[in-house]
């Protein structure tokens, strides 16, 4: 229902950034972050443990998996999924709050997660990102240095079921340039922004 009050809409929108780890997801949003700043950015929880650099409640909020456990156990999570051995999830309470000051907020999640997110949020932007092509990708994905060979192997073949469910997005982006698929987010959402549903 819209109420065509032709003011800021109420609730802001959820934007769903998606695709296969070694895509450029962190680098996206991280130039995002440069480029759009009044988007709100959810930081998720993990089980992994900590990649060199990586601060607790910035790039993520680092847990064992007995409290993640608890986490879910309390419903605290919007989605969560495992991803090659470890859990990942998104906190419930800070992505409401966000939406419901009128602030967009962007989800930087894998595709299991955000399928559970589509359940909750059918009004939510789903945002696929594509690499060039599948060397591309496989070469990003090595050339990070942060993974085992076992771990590149798995994201690899997870990397293929993740792009099989293109289909249910609203958007597809090819991540050619950072720069380039930045400006393409930002008109993504200001379209969204002028969608009649939403005044
Ligand atoms: P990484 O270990 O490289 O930081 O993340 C691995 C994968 O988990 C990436 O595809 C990343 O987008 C995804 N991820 C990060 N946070 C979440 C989350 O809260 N929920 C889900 N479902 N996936 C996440």
């Amino acid at each position: 229902t819209s109420n065509l009050g032709y003011g800021p809409a109420e609730k802001g929108i959820l934007i769903v950034l998606s695709g296969p780890s070694g895509v450029g997801k962190g680098t996206v949003c991280k130039e995002l972050r440069r480029c759009a700043p009044d988007i709100v950015y959810s930081v998720s929880a993990t089980t992994r443990p900590p990649r060199a650099g990586e601060v607790d409640g910035v790039n993520y909020f680092f847990k064992t998996r007995e409290q993640f456990q608890q986490l879910i156990d309390q419903d605290q999570m919007l989605e969560w999924a495992e991803y090659v051995g470890n859990y990942y999830g998104t906190p419930r309470k800070f992505v409401e709050d966000t939406l419901n000051s009128g602030k967009d907020i962007i989800l930087e999640i894998e595709v299991q997660g955000a399928l559970k997110v589509k359940q909750k949020f059918p009004e939510g932007v789903f945002i696929f990102l594509l690499p060039p092509s599948l060397n591309e990708l496989e070469s990003r994905i090595v050339g990070r240095g942060t993974e085992s060979e076992d771990s590149i192997r798995s994201r690899l073949s997870v990397a293929l079921d993740e792009i099989a469910l293109i289909e249910h997005y609203d958007y597809a982006i090819i991540n050619d340039q950072v720069e380039l698929a930045c400006s393409r987010i930002r008109s993504i959402l200001t379209a969204e922004h002028c969608r009649k549903a939403r005044m």
